[in-house]
């Protein structure tokens, strides 16, 4: 084992061009948002196909950014799923608004539709129907968007797609980022995500108002165009404060990486898609299921993970991540349902009944996925489990 690297569960993907192009920033007269960020926001409108696309510091300032921007206040209710990164459920909580959760389809481990439909039904009875529905695309797979679209358009809510994990993923024909369900979509470029800058996130819009808006928040909510004023003075160098906005640019530096990580980005989708191929095959023995797709849907996965069907197997689910950890293997969990952890069980709420996420949170187990895995580190991640498996 000595000889071998530990093969870790996600990794960026870095080569000299990338150090290369952060260099030349380096050099010059731009470190904070110069040229680089709109021609990164450009390459990303030119593959998703947004009319618009903000780019921000994080994936977590972006869906703060898209609740400001569709008028998220104290006293509104946003819901996700339980099954995701606790960003997805904090940017309400920033705005003052009450979360709640929406259980998972058991297969697919996206917001069940069905399970929406009934709960907006007694949320109507009751007069607390939500605002706004995060809907995430959970390890780069679409979720169900006909059914959620059709829902958000009787009952009212706006849908903010977190599609952190989904950068290359495809939804009924078109790139997701193109907000053909959504009212506002959002990427995340965390070292672990399909493309990195480092930290950095993005915001794609098609509305007009909403993307100036969200871009005026952005930066302070700082308003540059003298057209856009709404006061009398106009002076060549005067900017007004319109809004009470933040500080989540993204800058020159995590621009130039972006740049390009996009132009490596069909080779990244291409390696994780034959990676997930090859896992499929090589555990298709054991007692495991994999994620099912959604209708419509053609994912670049983010994350690769696996069920344990078996009793003997779920009761040492915890020691199975232990035993591959022995074997040089880290897996990991995606994810721990945010309504258990400490700062929302404080929030007192009951959360309903979601025993599709309690379920999927006792036997789920995230195995490798990067694209710099080799054939090799496969075959050992493999290999690993199957006799770990067997050995419980
Ligand atoms: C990574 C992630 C985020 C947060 O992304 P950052 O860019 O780190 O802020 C939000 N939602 C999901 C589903 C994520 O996986």
């Amino acid at each position: 084992m000595a000889d071998n690297p530990r093969i870790p569960y996600g990794r960026q993907s870095i080569g000299e061009e990338e150090i290369a192009a952060v260099v030349d920033v380096l050099r010059s007269d731009w470190l904070t948002q110069g040229p680089k960020v709109p021609l990164f926001e450009q390459k990303l409108r030119e593959f998703t196909g947004a009319r618009d696309v903000v780019a921000v510091n994080s994936a977590t300032s972006g869906l703060h950014l898209a609740c400001l921007g569709l008028g998220l206040k104290e006293g509104d209710v946003v819901w996700t799923t339980p099954i995701s990164f606790v960003a997805s459920a904090n940017c309400a909580r920033y705005c003052g608004a009450e979360i709640d959760f929406v259980d998972i389809d058991p297969f697919t481990w996206n917001i069940d539709p069905a399970y929406l439909e009934n709960k907006l039904l007694d949320a109507a009875r009751t007069g607390r129907l939500p605002k706004i529905v995060v809907v995430v695309d959970f390890a780069g797979m679409p979720a169900s968007y006909k059914k959620i679209r059709a829902l958000s358009r009787k009952y009212g809510f706006a849908i903010i797609e977190d599609a952190s994990h989904a950068l290359g993923s495809m939804y009924d024909g078109e790139m997701v980022g193109k907000c053909g369900f959504s009212d506002a979509t959002i990427f995340s470029f965390h070292p672990v995500k399909t493309i990195t800058t480092g930290e950095g996130g993005a915001v794609c819009v098609n509305d007009p108002e909403l993307s100036e808006l969200v871009r005026a928040l952005r930066s302070h909510g700082i308003v540059r165009d003298r057209e856009k004023f709404v006061g009398p003075d106009r002076a060549s160098w005067m900017y007004e404060q319109q809004h009470l906005g933040f500080n989540y640019r993204m800058n020159d530096l995590e621009a130039a990486l972006g740049l390009i990580q996009m132009d490596r980005l069909p080779d990244f989708m291409k390696r994780r898609q034959k990676l997930v191929d090859a896992y499929k095959k090589g555990l298709s023995g054991l007692p495991i299921i994999t994620q099912k797709y959604e209708e419509s849907a053609q994912p670049i996965f983010h994350l690769f993970v696996v069920l344990l069907q078996e009793e003997r197997l779920v009761k040492n689910r915890n020691l199975i991540i232990d035993r591959m950890s022995e074997q040089g293997v880290t897996c990991n969990l995606h994810y721990r349902p945010i309504h258990h952890q400490p700062y929302y069980q404080r929030q007192g709420s009951t959360y309903g009944d979601l025993h599709a996420a309690e379920d999927y949170y006792q036997r789920a187990i995230t195995l490798p996925l990067f694209p710099q895995m080799s054939d090799q580190m496969l075959t050992t991640v493999v290999d690993s489990f199957s006799n770990v498996v067997d050995s419980i």
